[in-house]
C-alpha cells in the first residue's frame, strides 16, 4: 500500500515536470487571500515542491494594506516586530523609517516580499472565491471564482483575513444621501480634495481614531459622529536611526523568538514603546487599588495616558479596571478645552480592553481645532440619513462627504461570505450559526483537508498577527509534511476535539474582562447585527497556544483523524 502510494506521488511528480496537469486549475494547494497569510502560505507551499496557487480579490497583494489606504492608516505595533522573521536576510536587508509604520510603507514591504520571492506569478488578482466544496470521491476541493472558473486542489487554505470583511452599517434612509462616501477600508487609491469639505466620521475604534486628526487637516469642517466613546492612548511614534536599526538587527533571532513565546507576540522590551519613561507595563507593577489619590494624579502628571500601563490588574480585576478607567478621564479632560466636548469624549459603561484599545497621535487634542466638531448619539441618537446629512434627536447636519470608520464583519465574514461546503453537504454557514467553531482554530469538523490562518479559535488579532500567521503557516505545512510521509490523503478535526477546544477558550475568556456582560465588541460579534456573540479569538496568549499546538503535532496530531 505505501509503495503504491509513493509510486503514485512520484507519477504525480514526473507529470507535473512534464506540465501534462492542467495549467492553474488542478492543484495540490490553493489559497484564497493574497494578504501576509497568503503570500508567507505560498512561499511555504512553494519551497516543499506543491504547485499552488493564490486567488486574490484585490488587484495587488497587501491584503489589509491594500485596501485600508484611509489618512493615518499606520500598524500600532513596532514594525521590526510587524514583519515577517522567516528569511534572516529578508529582515536584515528591510529598513523600516518609523517605529510603528505608514500604510503606504507596510504595502510596500509586502510588495517586495512578493517580488522577492517570485510569488506575485503564483497569484490571480481581481478573482474573487465564491464557493469551496469538497468533493469527497476525489478527495479534493473544488473551488469557484466569480468569472466562473472551477480550481480543484487537495488542499484549501483559507488565509482570507480576520478584518478583511467591511461593516457597511445600513442606517436608515442609508440610500437617500447624495454626498460622497468611503469607508476607511475601501479607501480609493487616489488622493481626495477634501479643502472644501464639510466631513461626517462616523466611528471612533482604532480606523477612525487614526483617521480623524489628519481629515481634520485636510478639509474645511470634520464632524465626528460617535456612538461609543473608544479608549485610546497615545502611540508615541518616532523615526528610527541608524543606530537604533543596526542593534535590532544584531539581535533578531533572540527578539523574534521571544516574541514567538510571548503573549502578544510581541518581544515587549524597550524596543516597543520606548521603556517605562513612556508607561511600560513591567513585571513588577503594583496594582492600581494599593495606590493612593496622591500617587495616581502624579504618574497622570508624570506620564499621561501612560500611566494606566503602569498597573497590573487592568484586565483581571474589573474595579481595578474602573479605578484605571476613571485615571483615563481625568486625562481627556485635562487635554480637551471646551467641557461639553471632554464629557463627550469620555468612554463609560464598559471596562477598558473590552474593545481593543487604539493608539493615536494627536486625537484628543484634534478636538481643540476649531474646525472640528463632535455629536455624540449617547446624548442626541442618529435618527437617519438624509439627502444632505444626517438628523438626530436634536437637529439636522449637513455633509458634503460621509466617512464610515465602522470596522469590519470580522473573523467570520470574509469564509461566511463564501458557500463552503464539507462532508456529507455541510454547510460551514449552517454550522457556524450560532457562533464559529473550529478545532484550534485551524480546521473545522466535518470540512478535512481545509486550513483557516488565523481562523476564530487561534490568538489571531489578539496578537501581532505576523506572528500568528508565521505560526499556523509552518504547522500546517509540518503537517501537510507528516501526511506526505505517512502516505495520508486527507485529515480531519475530529468532533471531540473540536468540541474540547471550544469549552477550552470559552473557558479561558470568560476569566477575562475581555467577555464581560457589560462589553460590546467586534472580537464577541456584537457590532454586526443578528450575530451571535461569542468571544471568538483564543485569549489564552500566543505561546501559550504555540505550546499546545506542537504538542498536539508532536502527539502525531492528537484531534486529527487521517486516511489514506
Ligand atoms: P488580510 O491582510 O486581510 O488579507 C486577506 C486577503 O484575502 C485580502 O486581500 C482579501 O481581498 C482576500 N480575500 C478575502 N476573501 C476572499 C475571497 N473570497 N476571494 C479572494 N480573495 C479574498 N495587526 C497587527 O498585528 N498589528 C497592527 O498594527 C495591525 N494594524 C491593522 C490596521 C488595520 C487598518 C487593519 C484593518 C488591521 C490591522 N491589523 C494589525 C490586522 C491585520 O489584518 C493583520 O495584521 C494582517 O495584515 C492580516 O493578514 P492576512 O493575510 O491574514 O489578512
Ligand atoms: P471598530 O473598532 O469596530 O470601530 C468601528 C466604529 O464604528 C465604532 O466606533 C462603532 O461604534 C462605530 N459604528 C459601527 N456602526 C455604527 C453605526 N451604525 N452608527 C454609528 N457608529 C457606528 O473598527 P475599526 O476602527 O476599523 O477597527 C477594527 C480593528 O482593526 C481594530 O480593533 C484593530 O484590530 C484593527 N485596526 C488597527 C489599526 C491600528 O492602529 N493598527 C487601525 C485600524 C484598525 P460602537 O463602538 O458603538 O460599535
Amino acid at each position: 500500500m505505501v509503495m503504491v502510494a509513493r509510486l503514485s506521488r512520484l507519477l504525480l511528480k514526473v507529470a507535473r515536470e512534464e506540465g501534462s496537469m492542467k495549467a492553474d486549475t488542478e492543484l495540490d494547494v490553493v489559497i484564497v487571500g493574497a494578504g501576509f497569510a497568503g503570500l508567507y502560505a505560498l512561499y511555504k507551499m512553494r519551497s516543499m515542491g506543491y504547485r499552488v496557487h493564490a486567488l486574490e480579490a484585490g488587484s495587488d497583494v497587501g491584503g489589509t494594506w491594500y485596501w485600508n489606504r484611509y489618512p493615518g492608516a499606520r500598524c500600532d505595533v513596532p514594525s521590526i516586530e510587524y514583519s515577517f522573521s522567516f528569511d534572516p536576510d529578508l529582515q536584515q536587508e528591510w529598513n523600516w523609517t518609523e517605529l510603528m509604520a505608514t500604510q503606504p510603507e507596510i504595502l510596500a514591504y509586502a510588495n517586495h516580499v512578493a517580488d522577492r520571492f517570485e510569488l506575485r506569478k503564483h497569484i490571480r488578482f481581481n478573482t474573487r472565491v465564491n464557493s469551496a466544496c469538497f468533493d469527497e470521491s476525489a478527495k479534493s476541493w473544488r473551488v469557484k471564482t466569480d468569472s466562473g472558473d472551477e480550481i480543484t486542489a487537495r488542499f484549501c487554505i483559507m488565509a482570507t483575513g480576520a478584518l478583511s470583511e467591511p461593516n457597511m452599517p445600513r442606517v436608515e434612509g442609508y440610500e437617500s444621501f447624495k454626498g460622497e462616501v468611503y469607508h476607511t477600508a475601501r479607501w480609493p487609491k487616489e488622493p481626495i480634495d477634501l479643502s472644501n469639505k464639510r466631513v461626517g466620521v462616523f466611528g471612533t475604534g482604532s480606523s477612525g481614531i487614526q483617521a480623524i486628526p489628519i481629515l481634520a487637516k485636510q478639509s474645511k469642517h470634520l464632524t465626528v459622529l460617535q456612538r461609543t466613546p473608544h479608549f485610546t492612548i497615545p502611540a508615541n511614534n518616532k523615526p528610527l536611526t541608524r543606530e537604533y536599526i543596526a542593534s535590532v538587527k544584531s539581535q533578531y533571532a533572540r527578539i523574534r523568538e521571544e516574541a514567538r513565546h510571548a503573549p502578544e507576540g510581541l518581544c515587549g522590551e524597550k524596543y516597543s514603546f520606548g521603556g517605562r519613561e513612556d508607561g511600560r507595563l513591567d513585571e513588577s507593577a503594583p496594582s492600581v487599588k494599593d495606590s493612593t489619590i496622591q500617587e495616581r494624579a502624579r504618574l497622570l502628571d508624570q506620564y499621561g495616558f501612560g500611566a494606566i500601563r503602569m498597573f497590573s490588574d487592568l484586565f483581571t480585576d474589573v474595579e481595578a479596571n474602573e479605578m484605571l478607567c476613571e485615571l483615563f478621564r481625568e486625562q481627556v479632560r485635562r487635554i480637551v478645552n471646551d467641557p461639553k466636548t471632554a464629557e463627550g469624549l469620555l468612554p463609560t459603561g464598559y471596562p477598558m480592553g473590552c474593545k481593543r484599545i487604539a493608539f493615536d497621535t494627536d486625537y484628543y487634542a484634534t478636538f481643540n481645532r476649531d474646525n472640528v466638531s463632535l455629536i455624540d448619539f449617547r446624548a442626541e441618537p442618529l435618527e437617519c440619513l438624509t439627502s444632505n446629512g444626517i438628523r438626530t434627536t436634536a437637529a439636522e447636519y449637513e455633509f458634503d462627504c460621509l466617512v464610515y470608520a465602522t470596522g469590519f464583519d470580522a473573523m467570520t465574514g470574509a469564509l461566511m461570505r463564501m458557500e463552503i461546503v464539507g462532508e456529507g453537504g455541510k454547510r460551514l454557514n449552517d454550522y457556524w450559526a450560532d457562533g464559529p467553531r473550529s478545532y484550534l482554530g485551524l480546521q473545522v469538523a466535518g470540512f478535512p483537508n481545509l486550513f483557516t490562518i488565523t481562523g476564530p479559535g487561534s490568538p489571531s488579532v489578539l496578537s501581532n498577527v505576523m506572528v500568528s500567521i508565521e505560526q499556523h503557516v509552518e504547522w500546517v505545512a509540518e503537517c501537510l509534511g507528516y501526511m506526505d510521509a505517512q502516505d495520508y490523503t486527507v485529515i480531519k478535526a475530529s468532533g471531540e476535539a473540536e468540541n474540547q477546544w471550544v469549552q477550552e477558550a470559552n473557558a479561558v475568556a470568560s476569566q477575562t474582562s475581555l467577555a464581560a456582560p457589560s462589553c460590546h465588541s467586534w472580537y464577541l460579534g456584537t457590532n454586526i447585527s443578528g450575530k451571535p456573540r461569542m468571544m471568538m479569538p483564543y485569549v489564552g496568549g500566543v505561546g501559550e497556544y504555540r505550546a499546545k499546538c506542537d504538542k498536539v503535532a508532536k502527539d502525531g496530531y492528537a484531534g486529527f483523524i487521517f486516511s489514506s
